[in-house]
């Protein structure tokens, strides 16, 4: 697998990074936790010039990037303390000899054929032989779409994306989407952008595809032709491919079909059969996401010869499956992605990598274990509270918006108190008992974790939708708002502040860095550009009036133009379009914190911590959140293919609207971040 290409699916809102959350009184410590903040802060920035760097500016100084690592920061240091509870949970597992069938047995089967590099390296890429001689079998249109179909099914990318989740008109069920994708670079502008740093990107991809095509046995000069057949084939899709932002608009990319009509779209696809051979039976109807690339994958397969599309199905099943065999293909798809894209001298431990793999194929069995161990029924209680302080919070703030009128208050509040808060972890684990773990070859495992995956999303479509479902698993770092459920889920490991117990938190912190602004910020996501577009019950429908929806969008606009100024890089600037949803949210949530906050003890009394108000460390904590370095290549692959901010713009940015930091900071004019009031932007 790729973690490193993101598709962007139906609007799932993933915060990226979030944090903690502890008890609202910090109870006495026999260790001093009052100068906490000292290893972060950088007292020689002016916090009104660039408040990021003022807050975490020493530990980014005092923390170079490791070597193996593209970015280094908050989420790597809690990371390293998830990794180590779940590799001794993978060694265990191993160790225990489990009964077969058990998650136990899969848990630490996956793990010693992961770690089993002598068995990976004696069967090389022997275990993904049926699968190209599959490839080498094809001779006519119908052997190929058949073949792209089961290649889909072992989770390949190959033409475009086949994806499962809730109707967006009709969230109590599921339906397929047809989606963009088949490309190898991370987004369509890879195949296009003209800078120097892109353009290099493109020229070493063609290098990297042929080298791959080396590894499996074509002589040079085949496989210098074969990768410029690959490179032709996916700039045809990627200029049929919609920009980044243009896929956030849900309606524009919502078009109901029966199976029957996709023939228009695509003549040269049998759509009945191409389902069959996916192992997806008797659907009627699907929802094709972007039709003109449909169109596209028509063109192309006409215009493609039959040759040219199994070359490039052997890439897409080799790249999809890279690290999983031998060294050899794993260290030339490291050098292509790790090295080239993201500037990473050195590939992280296996070790590690293979907690990640773990955690894509047996997610939730690890997430059982990981739950009854590490995370205890007060935190959840607790995180319980503070989500309901939150809303609070931003229903008190839709009640005073000045420019929303009654009707549409009266609806937005309604979908507020129905959204659906889900913390910690699922009520119901995913049933691994048809997933067959053993020890033989490491991607055989995966190979089959696809499989099983392909069936858990297919097995949908036949059932209603189940909201107790979990779309990520408690170990991980991180938060989502779904509009199809109108919920927010919190996981478990989402609680985690490193180096201080959580009852030794500071209600400043709690309510940024550790869970208030980060809830805040989910909770505002069902009502930005894309959210506010669903009502309670997930559905897309309009709820807002036509005055009240023109006042929403000149806003969004304020904040679209204030990030589209952001340089980044040299030729490369935030796009604003693209992350507005992300930047509305992040400005909300610190907005919706801060209220909260206002209510507590801590900062009624007004009284220092460590040398710092409790407004100052409400701001600190919040930059925190966003504590990292990151590799200048790393950075412009986020920049390119992320809908979120790079992270010291998500500090910087929205808190440069806010007048209480200019408050607690006594920022004035003439200072690099100030704004004056009239151009600071304020949705919530
Ligand atoms: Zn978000």
């Amino acid at each position: 697998m790729k973690p490193l290409l993101r598709i962007l699916l139906i609007p799932i809102f993933i915060f990226a990074i979030l944090n903690q959350y502890q008890s609202a009184t910090p109870a006495t410590s026999p260790t001093d936790y009052s100068h906490y903040l000292d290893q972060f802060v950088d007292h020689s920035v002016k916090p009104g010039d660039d408040f990021f760097h003022f807050a975490v500016g020493k530990w980014i100084k005092d923390n170079p990037i490791p070597s193996n690592e593209s970015s280094w920061g908050i989420y790597n240091i809690v990371q390293e303390e998830t990794y180590q509870r779940l590799l001794a949970i993978s060694k265990e597992s191993s160790s225990e000899n489990a009964a077969k069938g058990t998650n136990t047995q899969k848990i630490g089967d996956f793990w010693h054929s992961a770690m089993d590099t002598a068995t990976i390296e004696k069967s090389g890429i022997t275990p993904l032989r049926p699968e190209f001689d599959r490839i080498n079998a094809i001779h006519d249109k119908q052997s190929l779409t058949d073949t792209i179909a089961h290649l889909q099914y072992i989770g390949v990318g190959a033409m475009f994306s086949p994806i499962i989740f809730q109707d967006q008109l009709d969230s109590s069920k599921y339906v397929l989407y047809l989606y963009q994708g088949g490309l190898g670079l991370p987004d369509r502008d890879y195949y296009f952008d003209s800078d120097q740093r892109t353009s290099n990107i493109r020229q070493e991809y063609v290098k990297h595809v042929a080298k791959m095509f080396v590894l499996l046995g074509d002589d040079e000069a085949t496989a210098g032709r074969n990768s410029k057949t690959v490179m032709g084939l996916e700039t045809d899709l990627a200029k049929a491919s919609r920009k980044l932002e243009a896929l956030r608009d849900p309606r524009a990319n919502y078009h109901p079909m029966k199976v029957d009509e996709l023939s228009k779209l695509t003549p040269s696809v049998q759509w009945k059969r191409f389902l069959d051979e996916g192992n997806i039976h008797n659907l009627k109807s699907v929802v094709v996401g972007q039709p003109e690339f449909f169109q596209q994958v028509e063109r192309s397969l006409t215009k493609e010869s039959i040759e040219n599309w199994k070359t490039y199905l052997r890439w897409q099943l080799i790249n999809t499956f890279a690290d999983d065999v031998n060294a050899n293909f794993d260290k030339e798809n490291f050098h292509f992605y790790g090295t080239v894209l993201n500037g990473t001298p050195e590939q992280r431990p296996r070790w590690k990598r293979m907690l990640d793999s773990e955690e894509t194929y047996l997610g939730y069995a690890l997430g059982q274990l990981y739950v009854k161990k590490y995370f205890s029924p007060q935190t959840k209680q607790r995180y319980e509270k503070l989500t309901a302080d939150i809303f609070n919070a931003f229903q008190d703030r839709i009640k005073k918006l000045d420019w929303m009128s009654e009707p549409t208050k009266q609806e937005a509040l309604k979908k507020l108190s129905s959204v659906m808060k889900k913390v910690g972890y699922p009520e119901k684990w995913r049933d691994y008992s048809n997933y067959e773990v053993d020890k033989s070859a490491f991607v055989n495992n995966c190979i089959r974790g696809n499989k099983w995956k392909s069936d858990f999303y297919i097995q949908r479509l036949y059932k209603p939708v189940d909201r107790t479902e979990w779309g990520m698993t408690p170990q991980t770092y991180n938060a989502y708002y779904n509009p199809g459920n109108n919920e927010i889920v919190l996981p478990a490991a989402a609680f985690i502040l490193p180096g201080i117990p959580d009852q030794y938190v500071d209600d400043a912190l709690v309510y940024s860095y550790a869970g208030g602004a980060t809830i805040g910020h989910e909770i505002t996501h069902g009502f930005d550009d894309q959210g506010r577009q669903y009502d309670e019950k997930g559905n897309l429908k309009e709820w807002w009036t036509k005055q009240d929806e023109e006042e929403f969008k000149k806003r969004a606009k304020e904040i679209i133009q204030q990030f589209n100024g952001y340089a980044v890089l040299e030729n490369l600037h935030v796009n604003g379009d693209a992350t507005q949803g992300e930047n509305i949210a992040d400005l909300g949530g610190m907005l919706l914190g801060w209220d909260a906050f206002t209510k507590t003890e801590e900062y009624k009394s007004g009284k220092e911590i460590g040398g710092f108000t409790p407004a100052q460390r409400y701001f600190i904590g919040w930059a925190l959140d966003w504590m990292e370095n990151i590799r200048p290549e790393s950075l412009a692959v986020r920049v390119k293919s992320d809908v979120h901010s790079p992270s010291f713009l998500r500090v910087n940015g929205p808190i440069s609207n806010l007048p209480q930091f200019y408050q607690a900071f006594d920022v004035k004019p003439g200072d690099k971040m100030y704004r004056s009031p009239e151009t600071r932007v304020e949705i919530w």
